[in-house]
């Protein structure tokens, strides 16, 4: 070996540019009284498999771990000594090992606020620990005298040599081990501790011939998976039987990388959420919401710069006592969306694409406004303007049922077979002031009504394809073609009863959704409207911090940056700016 330090300088800089951008993996410290004894072979199994490693200290300061996720594209949560189980809710067994007081709290908050992220983790033996019990599940906290069967217990503490297999687990089908190792695989073993439940958000997928849980993966096909064994150990005496697990982590944390790039690079807008609704139960806007998906923690985390909130009024009685109390509830909702806003510091309302634009520019949440069902404007046509005037950018004709501008998709007694005559005035009203058509919830005879009577571009704000699942709230190829023949765009929505039959969606039939509505309607005409807060959502795709699991996705299926810049905001965007363009001028 030389000890030439020029030398390694030179050939440090020999190339430009020699290294390409490369996830960047936090590896939690195993920190104690003496500090760090991280073992080095962690690092270096992520070296091998294309990640640059970095250690995490044991910190539980939320502001340090924020900042620290922010910068981060995947995490190890590493092997060490017993979770405290207080962090579980239990009291200590007698056979309760070592425990480390330096690290639980910390790497438990930790694990948290990247779930919330959607930050690929790989866990391994206390990781896997960690995963669990932070995530909503437990361990045995000593399989010897606490596992049910424990009469039929293999040796899980081996004595042998750290990188020597002494057992085997098993992998079940479909699970992204079984992908990487076939059925079984023979595996290290040095716990006594075992996981007991997993939480809803994890899955077992391994187990050992005497039924000990071996690893875990997401039950919603995130980038999360953990280990009991050390796979780690292998590489360190030239072994690497074990690095397709690590090298599948790895992708995993680049294709996160590239997603946040293309966020941070890019305007993202979901143009139908309906969060107003939940106005009445309490939700605050700056607050991660238990029982909402749009809010600023889901938009920070999910890298979403805009979302066009919806006033949705029911189509109720078209008495006059109803239509009045109709337009009292949308003014009431409007103004309830602006009080939210500016209770919440670093979200704006917006209200035309430059807004939007110059909102992100300062790293802030953009708010539009729009009103779903135009049974707000009563029999009204001045209300289109007034409405117009306050700052609404697009309104939904109808929702389900017929109204008194339109026949709807669902509930319907086709009563004017299309737009009604008022309907008609109320189109051309909108194209006078600038006021975006929006047709999701329109029947078939609506939507091409519409078409016909605008002289502008319509949308349809939340809508996904009817050839992929036969719903009348869904567009048909033909209606997709006729949307891009008039310029306009269809935003897929995550209603899972509009993704499947059977309502049993995931991210996987949203993804199937768009992609056929882009070969449909060609990447100008497509966007996504998810209805969060309404009825949107499905497991992999379930508010707004999830949406980076869509774009990762998307680069999967070859959607390049430019494409998915149309996609998330820019189609719609460019719509909005034509129809504004040729409306009022209006200060917002
Ligand atoms: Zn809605
Ligand atoms: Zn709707």
């Amino acid at each position: 070996m030389s000890y030439e330090l020029r030398g390694d300088y030179n050939a440090a800089v020999s190339h430009f540019p020699n290294h390409g951008p490369r996830p960047l993996i936090g590896l939690t410290g195993n920190f104690g009284d003496k500090g760090c004894e991280l073992a080095e072979a962690y690092s270096s199994s992520i070296e091998a498999a294309g990640g640059i490693p970095v250690v995490i200290p044991a910190s539980a300061n939320a502001t340090m771990l924020l900042s620290l996720l922010d910068r981060l594209d995947g995490i190890v949560l590493t092997g060490g000594a017993d979770i405290n189980p207080l962090f579980t809710g239990e009291e200590p067994v007698p056979a309760l090992g070592n425990i480390n007081a330096h690290r639980d709290r910390g790497e438990l908050l930790l694990t948290q606020l990247a779930f919330d992220r959607q930050i690929p983790m790989l866990g391994i033996c206390r990781g896997i620990q960690t995963l669990a019990c932070a995530l909503g599940g437990s361990v045995y906290q000593d399989l010897n005298t606490c596992y049910p069967h424990s009469g039929d217990l293999l040796k899980h503490s081996q004595n042998a040599a750290r990188h020597v297999a002494t057992h085997y687990v098993s992998f079940d089908e479909g699970s992204v081990l079984s992908r990487l190792f076939g059925e079984r695989l023979a595996v290290n073993s040095f716990h006594h501790q075992a996981l007991k439940e997993t939480g809803e958000h994890l899955r077992v997928v391994a187990r050992s011939s005497d039924g000990v849980v071996e690893a875990v993966e997401s039950t919603e096909g995130k980038s999360i998976l953990g280990v009991q064994w050390h796979p780690e150990s292998f590489i360190m005496v030239g072994d690497r039987t074990m690095m397709p697990l690590f090298k599948w982590f790895v992708d995993e944390a680049d294709s996160y990388r590239r997603a946040l790039e293309a966020h941070r690079d890019i305007l993202t807008l979901d143009t139908h959420v309906d969060t107003p609704m939940l106005f009445d139960e309490g939700v605050q806007f700056y607050l991660r919401n238990k029982q909402g998906r749009v809010d600023m923690h889901r938009m920070t985390e999910g890298h979403m710069d805009a979302v066009i909130m919806a006033a949705y009024l029911r189509q109720e009685e078209r008495t006059p006592e109803g239509l009045d109390a109709a337009t009292e509830k949308a003014e009431r909702l409007l103004a309830g969306i602006q009080d939210m806003v500016a209770t919440t510091r670093g979200a704006q309302m917006v209200f035309n694409p430059k807004d939007a634009f110059r909102t992100k520019a300062m790293g802030r949440k953009g708010v539009f406004m729009g009103i779903e069902n135009g049974y707000a404007l009563g029999r009204d046509i001045a209300n289109v303007e007034r409405f117009r005037r306050m700052g609404v950018v697009y309104l939904t004709l109808c929702h389900n049922g017929d109204n008194d501008i339109c026949d709807s998709a669902v509930r319907s007694q086709r009563e004017w077979g299309g737009l009604s005559p008022f309907g008609r005035d109320v189109v051309r009203e909108m194209n006078r002031v600038g006021m975006m058509v929006d047709l999701s919830h329109a029947s078939e005879d609506t939507f091409y009504d519409a078409i016909e009577c605008s002289s502008m571009p319509v949308v349809c704000s939340h809508s996904s394809s009817r050839a992929c699942c036969d719903h009348p709230r869904n567009l048909t190829d033909d209606q997709l073609r006729a949307l891009a023949e008039a310029d306009g765009v269809a935003q897929a929505t995550f209603y899972p009863g509009f993704l499947r039959a059977d309502g049993e969606a995931t991210i996987d039939d949203a993804v199937r959704h768009i992609m056929h509505m882009i070969d449909v309607a060609g990447i100008d005409h497509v966007g996504i409207g998810s209805d969060f807060d309404g009825d949107g959502g499905v497991p992999g795709l379930d508010s707004e911090a999830e949406m980076l699991n869509l774009t990762r996705r998307l680069m999967a299926e070859g959607l390049n940056v430019g494409q998915l810049r149309k996609l998330w905001g820019g189609n719609f965007l460019h719509v909005m700016s034509r129809v504004q363009y040729c409306g009022l001028k209006i200060d917002n």
